[in-house]
């Protein structure tokens, strides 16, 4: 008996020194509405945002960088099915919006946005926009605004009606429209942001990027807020709150990817 326990310890200790490369995340719970009917909303509410882009000529304009957020992403992509497995099957999408808006987002499914303004404001590096592109494809990959979603039509239609419609084909679009659309324009949870941190560190470090550059961006970040005032922080932070703790947290988990940055770097 005493020797099967050691056996067990034995083997639970190489397991998780198998492990330790890499970091370690929490998939989200609450997942009433099926990835394929959150991916196809969010998909309707990313391309019905990309028209309206293009019909103010604000799609695209810049070529150069289109192509280097685009080059950036295939970088990036070939990675993400350690977090998520269907991600190898999403349509992913990367497009670039002149705005003054300091922002990006990865919408469930993979559709990918940047705004002008947070590359201008922040002079990102190809590094620094690697973590940023990395954080928000971890929050896809963690379901986390499926796990909104969910939340949101929960609230919308009650949980009872949920319950007993629980195929949700009587969910209308309208309702599933306006969980997509709150799903990208709401703060995340803390733990949420803190494991897209993680996620971003890894695909970033996997795809040869630094990093280290992600502490470079969330003290650029908070900069650029003291610069322009309280009046008008940038979207980013809003929907990515921001504290002291965050650098602290992504210096302490450096350890665990820089191995994989030395081993992938170009
Ligand atoms: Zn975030």
């Amino acid at each position: 008996m005493r020797i099967f326990i050691l056996f067990l310890l034995f083997f639970s200790n190489s397991v998780f020194s198998q492990q330790k490369e890499g970091v370690e995340v929490q998939k989200s719970r609450l997942l009433l509405l099926p990835a394929s009917t959150v991916e196809r909303s969010a998909g309707q509410q990313y391309q019905q945002m990309m028209r309206a882009a293009a019909q103010r000529g604000l799609l695209n304009r810049d070529l150069e960088q289109l192509e280097r957020l685009r080059r950036i992403a295939r970088e990036l992509i070939p990675h993400a099915a350690r977090f998520n497995r269907d991600a190898g099957k999403w349509q992913w999408e990367v497009n670039l919006i002149t705005s003054k808006s300091v922002n990006a987002f990865c919408m469930p499914g993979g559709k990918i946005a940047f705004f002008s303004g947070i590359l201008d404001a922040l002079q990102l590096s190809d590094d620094e926009v690697a973590t940023i592109m990395g954080h928000e494809i971890g929050h896809a990959l963690l379901e986390h605004g499926r796990a909104r979603m969910s939340a949101q039509v929960l609230k919308s239609i009650g949980i009872t009606v949920a319950a007993i419609a629980f195929n949700l084909g009587n969910i209308s679009t309208e309702v599933l429209a306006q969980a997509a659309n709150l799903a990208v324009s709401l703060p995340y949870a803390r733990t949420q942001e803190a494991d897209a941190d993680l996620v971003g560190l890894e695909l970033a470090a996997r795809s040869g990027h630094d990093p280290r550059a992600a502490i470079a961006v969330w003290q650029k970040m908070s900069k650029y807020a003291q610069a322009v005032g309280r009046g008008q922080p940038p979207q980013f932070l809003s929907t990515h709150p921001s504290n002291q703790n965050r650098i602290k947290e992504i210096e302490a988990n450096l350890p665990r990817v820089l191995p994989l940055y030395q081993k992938n770097k170009h």
